[in-house]
């Protein structure tokens, strides 16, 4: 399996409560390499783009405030097979439903505030490594 690169963020219900340091040692304990990170705040139109594709989902306006609400660590994780392994350490998007151990199943409080995203394929994992960091920021 190829070397990937994912786009990951640690979202505002983790970062409230403290929890940075605990998700980043899951991702390093699966074999993710955080090559590129930094802890910002986005306003309500930089929360909307990058969610665009959920538009015209009825949570969509929910989900932007939620992220606007409080800062979130964007982040670059690389390894072997990186954005299907992040989404198996992350969990199902309800908690309820997400594996024992991963993310998911151990920090997040709903649905909605589920204390992490990640990629869900190449090109989007590239076009989102893009929205947040320059060529520049990634070091490896
Ligand atoms: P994932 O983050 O697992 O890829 P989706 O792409 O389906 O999940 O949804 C993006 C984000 O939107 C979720 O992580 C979650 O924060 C929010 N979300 C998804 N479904 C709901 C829902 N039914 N109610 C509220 N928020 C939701």
């Amino acid at each position: 399996m190829a070397t990937e690169r994912t786009l990951s963020i640690i979202k505002p219900d983790a970062t409230n409560r403290n929890l940075t340091g605990k998700i980043n040692a899951k991702f390093e304990d699966a074999g993710l390499r955080i090559v590129a990170q930094k802890r910002i705040k986005l306003s309500m139109e930089q929360a909307g783009k990058f969610y665009e594709v959920h538009a015209a989902r009825p949570f969509y306006g929910e989900l932007c405030e939620f992220m606007a609400s409080a800062p979130v660590v964007v982040q670059v994780l690389e390894g072997e097979g990186a954005i299907a392994k992040n989404r198996e350490v992350m969990g199902a998007t309800n908690p309820k439903d997400a594996a024992a151990g991963t993310i998911r199943a151990e920090f997040a409080l709903s649905v909605g505030e589920n204390s992490v995203h990640g990629s869900d394929a190449p090109e989007t994992a590239a076009q989102e490594i893009a929205f947040f960091f320059s060529g520049l920021e990634l070091v490896g």
